[in-house]
C-alpha cells in the first residue's frame, strides 16, 4: 500500500516532467501562444511546473511504461480506457487522460503533484474547459485546496487566506506578489478543506468570480467558514471580472484596493438581500429575514450574532427587537 502510494506520487513527478517538456517542444507552439496572449510569463510556467499535453493518446504512456508498472499506470487517473472496473479504474487499454491542453499541478500540503487540473486551448461544446484528475489513491478532491504548499507560509504569516475559484485566477494573485491565495478549483468549498485551512489560518477573505455561479459559490462557503468561528470577508471586483483579468487589466494596486474594501460577510450577506429583495414593503422585508435567518444563526459568537441582527435590522427598515423577536420564534419551531 505504502509502495503504491510512493509509486504513483513517482509516476505523477514523471507526467510533470513530461508535461513540461512537451511545452518546450515544436507540437507546443499554439499552447505557447496562448499562454503568453494570457499574460502567462515563463517565470509563472515555471514556478507553477505548467505544462502541455500533446494530442497524442499514447505517447506518455509508452514513455511512463519503461519505468512504471501497468497497475500503477491504472491506478494514476493519468490514462483511461473504453472499460472499467468496479471501482471505476480503467481495465481496456491505457489512453491519455489529458490531450492537446495545457497542464497545471495540483500538489498537496508538501508540493508533491498528486493530480493535474487541465485547459482546452479552445473550449467548445464537446469538450470541457477544465478536465481534472478522477479522484485516486493520492487525491480527494474535497481534500485539497489549490496552492496550499506555496502559500501556507505567508497564510501563517499574514494570519489570513484569500479564497479564489479558479486556478488562473490563484496563479496570477499569487505571481502579482499576493501570496497568501488559494482557489477551491470551481467547486463548493467543504468541511474538510475548512478543516484543513483552520491549521493555518481562522481569517479568509473570499473573492470568487462577480456572476451567479460565484455569488451562490461565495454564500456557500461563507455558510461552511463562519460555522467553524472563521472570520469571513468578501470580496466584490468592480466590471465583472474575476481575480486573474482584474489583476491583468487594472493592475495588482488596484486589486490590492480591493482587498482592502474587502466588507465584513454580514454587510455582505444583508447588502445580498437588500439586492434580491429590495425592503420597501413589508413582504418583502419577510423575504429578506428569511433569506438572512440561516446565516444569522450560523454565527457561533452570541455577540457577533447580535451585531449582525442590529445591522440587518436597520439596513432593512425593521425594529430590531421584532427581528429578535422573529429570531426567536424561528428557533422554537
Ligand atoms: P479561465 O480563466 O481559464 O477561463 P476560470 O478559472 O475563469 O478559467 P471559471 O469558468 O470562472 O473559469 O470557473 C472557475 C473554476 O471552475 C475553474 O478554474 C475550474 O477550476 C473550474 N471549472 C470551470 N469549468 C470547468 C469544467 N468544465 N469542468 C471542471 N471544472 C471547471
Ligand atoms: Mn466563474
Ligand atoms: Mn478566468
Ligand atoms: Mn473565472
Amino acid at each position: 500500500e505504502a509502495g503504491l502510494r510512493r509509486q504513483l506520487l513517482d509516476v505523477h513527478e514523471a507526467a510533470t516532467q513530461y508535461f513540461q517538456a512537451a511545452l518546450n517542444s515544436p507540437m507546443a507552439a499554439r499552447a505557447r501562444e496562448y499562454m503568453s496572449g494570457r499574460g502567462i510569463t515563463p517565470e509563472t510556467v515555471q514556478r507553477f511546473r505548467i505544462g502541455f499535453a500533446p494530442d497524442d493518446f499514447n505517447h506518455m504512456r509508452d514513455e511512463l511504461r519503461k519505468h512504471f508498472s501497468e497497475e500503477v499506470l491504472r491506478a494514476s487517473g493519468l490514462f483511461t480506457s473504453k472499460e472499467q472496473d468496479q471501482q471505476g479504474l480503467p481495465t481496456g487499454n491505457l489512453y491519455a487522460r489529458f490531450r492537446n491542453r495545457v497542464t497545471f499541478p495540483i500538489c498537496n500540503e508538501q508540493g508533491k503533484v498528486i493530480a493535474f487540473t487541465a485547459r482546452a486551448l479552445l473550449p467548445d461544446e464537446k469538450t470541457p474547459k477544465y478536465l481534472n484528475s478522477p479522484e485516486t489513491a493520492l487525491y480527494t478532491k474535497g481534500q485539497v485546496l489549490f496552492n496550499l504548499d506555496k502559500a501556507k507560509a505567508a497564510i501563517r504569516a499574514q494570519d489570513y487566506a484569500l479564497l479564489v475559484e479558479g486556478q488562473m485566477d490563484c496563479i496570477s494573485v499569487f505571481m502579482a506578489g499576493i501570496q497568501p491565495v488559494l482557489a477551491t478549483s470551481g467547486t463548493a468549498f467543504t468541511e474538510a478543506q475548512v478543516r484543513l485551512l483552520s491549521r493555518f489560518t481562522k481569517r479568509v477573505v473570499v473573492n470568487f468570480d462577480p456572476d451567479t455561479a460565484g455569488a451562490t459559490a461565495a454564500e456557500k462557503s461563507i455558510a461552511l467558514l463562519t460555522e467553524e468561528d472563521f472570520e469571513v470577508k468578501v470580496v466584490t471586483l468592480e466590471g465583472g471580472l474575476d481575480p486573474d483579468r482584474f489583476v491583468r487589466e487594472q493592475g495588482i494596486q488596484a486589486y490590492g484596493a480591493a482587498l482592502r474594501g474587502a466588507r465584513r460577510h454580514s454587510d455582505y450577506l444583508i447588502e445580498r438581500a437588500r439586492t434580491q429583495f429590495p425592503p420597501r414593503t413589508p413582504e418583502a422585508k419577510v423575504k429578506a429575514v428569511n433569506y438572512l435567518m440561516p446565516h444569522i444563526r450560523r454565527v457561533p459568537s452570541a455577540i457577533q450574532r447580535d451585531a449582525f441582527i442590529t445591522d440587518a435590522a436597520q439596513k432593512l427598515g425593521i425594529d430590531s427587537s421584532i427581528l429578535r423577536q422573529e429570531m426567536k420564534q424561528a428557533a422554537a419551531n
